[in-house]
C-alpha cells in the first residue's frame, strides 16, 4: 500500500503530535542501506542517519532478521525473570568494551544512560559534585539536562543541583571546578567528542590527563558514547582510540540500529556497589531490543564497520580539504563523525544538501554541518557527497 499524500502526513501530524521538533518537509516511509525513501518515492543519501543512528544502515536484513524472529517469540519480559537474548546482548556489548568494563545496565535511551551514570557516581564514590562541560550535551531529562553546557536546554528551574561546567579540552578548568567544590566531586561527564557543539575533540594528552586527575582525586571519569560508541569513531568505543579506560560508558543511539535502547558499561569495582533494587527500568533489557543490539554487535564484528568507519572517514576529511569548497574553513572528526565548518551560515547548507537528495544534519554551532552516516557508507557515496557540498557551496557562498 502506498503512503498518503504529504500534506496529508504532514497535517495529521502537526494536529496531533506535540510541536516540539523542527521538521523537514517530508515524510520517510521506507529505508534500505545507506538510502531512505519519502512518500513519494523519491530516495535520499543518508549522511545524518537520524541522529547518528543508523550505524548498520537502514533495515540491515540481519537486524530486520533478529527482529522479526525475537517478535515472533517474545516480544517482552521485564528483567523480573531471566532471558536467553538479554544474556547475549549483554555478553555482545561486554566483549566489545575496554578491558576491566565488565557488567552492563540497559535502559531505553541516551538521556536514561546518563542519569544512571550519574546516581552510580553518587553511590559509589558518596560525593554530589558532577563536572560536566561547557558546550556538552547529555539529553533532555533532569539529570542530564542539568549536566547539559548549553544554558538554552536548562530552561526548567530548578535544575538538580551539584552540577559545575568546566571547558572542554583544559584539564586546569576541570582542577578548578574540583576545588572550588572543596574535592566533594563524584564524576567528571564529557561528551569525549563534543557532537552538538559541532564536533569538537580534545588533544590526545588531554583525556589521559583526566583519567590521571580522576584516579589521584577518587573521581569516577564517565565518557558519553552515545554517539561516538559502537564503532562511529574507528574502534568500538572513542575511549580504545586513546587506550584508556572509563569507569562508566553511557551509550544509546546506534547500539541496536534504531531500535530504542540505552546502555551504561560499568567497570567492575563499581558495579559492585550498585545493589538489587537501587536502579532499574521496565523496558530495558526487552527481548526486541535486545534482539537488535546483539544483531548489530554482530554486523559491526562481521562487516568489519569500526574498520569502514576508520577507512572511509578519513578518505572522506581527506577528499572534502582537498575539493575547492567555497567557504569551507575545517573539517574535523574521527571515523564517521566529522564537523565541517563553514564561514557563513551552516544551517542553509542543510536544505540545500537535502534538495540535492542528501540528508546532513546542522550543530549548535551555526557554521558547522555534521556529517554522522551509516557506518555502511561507501566511497562513491563519499564522493557523491563532496560534490554536492561543494555545489551547494558555490551557490550559496562564492
Ligand atoms: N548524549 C549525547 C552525546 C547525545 O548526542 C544525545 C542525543 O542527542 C543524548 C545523550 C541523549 O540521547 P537520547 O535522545 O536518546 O535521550
Amino acid at each position: 500500500m502506498s503512503a498518503p499524500e504529504f500534506v496529508t502526513i504532514k497535517a495529521m501530524e502537526d494536529a496531533y503530535q506535540l510541536k516540539t521538533y523542527a521538521k523537514h518537509e517530508l515524510a520517510l516511509e521506507q529505508g534500505e542501506g545507506n538510502y531512505v525513501f519519502d512518500s513519494t518515492g523519491r530516495r535520499y543519501l543518508d549522511f545524518y542517519g537520524g541522529h547518528c543512528v543508523t550505524t548498520t544502515g537502514h533495515c540491515h536484513p540481519r537486524v530486520v532478521a533478529a527482529i522479526r524472529n525475537q517478535a515472533e517469540k517474545l516480544i517482552f519480559y521485564s528483567n523480573v525473570v531471566y532471558s536467553s537474548i538479554r544474556a547475549e546482548a549483554a555478553r555482545a556489548i561486554i566483549m566489545l568494551a575496554p578491558e576491566g568494563m565488565t557488567q552492563v545496565f540497559f535502559c531505553n535511551s541516551g538521556t536514561e544512560a546518563n542519569e544512571t551514570a550519574i546516581k552510580a557516581a553518587r553511590k559509589y564514590t558518596g560525593r554530589t559534585t558532577i563536572i560536566a562541560m561547557n558546550d556538552g550535551f547529555h539529553g533532555r531529562t533532569y539529570g542530564s539536562m542539568s549536566a547539559t553546557g548549553f544554558a538554552k536546554y536548562r530552561i526548567f528551574p530548578p535544575n538538580l543541583p551539584g552540577i559545575r561546567f568546566a571547558d572542554f579540552g583544559k584539564l586546569a578548568s576541570v582542577q578548578e571546578q574540583y576545588l572550588e567544590a572543596g574535592g566533594d566531586v563524584g564524576a567528571v561527564m564529557l561528551e569525549p567528542i563534543q557532537s552538538m557543539a559541532g564536533v569538537r575533540i580534545a588533544e590526545p594528552a588531554y583525556y589521559r590527563q583526566l583519567r590521571e586527575f580522576c584516579d589521584a582525586n577518587g573521581v569516577l571519569l564517565v565518557f558519553d558514547e552515545v554517539q561516538t560508541g559502537f564503532a562511529r569513531t574507528g574502534a568500538n568505543f572513542f575511549a580504545q582510540t586513546i587506550g584508556i579506560t572509563p569507569d562508566l560508558i553511557t551509550l544509546a543511539k546506534g547500539i541496536a540500529s534504531g531500535v530504542p535502547m540505552g546502555a551504561v558499561i560499568f567497570s567492575q569495582a563499581i558495579a559492585e556497589k550498585i545493589g538489587n533494587g537501587e536502579h532499574g527500568s521496565t523496558f530495558g533489557g526487552g527481548p526486541l531490543a535486545c534482539a537488535a543490539a546483539k544483531a548489530t554487535a554482530e554486523v559491526i564484528a562481521e562487516e568489519h564497520l569500526a574498520d569502514n568507519a576508520r577507512e572511509l572517514g578519513g578518505y572522506l576529511m581527506d577528499t572534502l580539504r582537498k575539493a575547492s569548497i567555497p567557504g569551507l574553513v575545517e573539517v574535523r572528526g574521527i571515523g564517521l563523525l566529522i564537523g565541517v565548518e563553514f564561514e557563513g551560515d551552516g544551517k542553509y547548507m542543510v536544505p540545500a544538501l537535502l534538495q540535492r537528495g542528501i540528508l546532513i544534519g546542522s550543530s549548535e554551532d551555526p557554521h558547522t554541518i555534521r556529517l554522522i552516516p551509516p557506518l555502511t557508507i561507501g566511497r562513491a557515496e563519499c564522493d557523491q557527497l563532496v560534490a554536492a557540498l561543494g555545489d551547494a557551496a558555490t551557490e550559496l557562498f562564492s
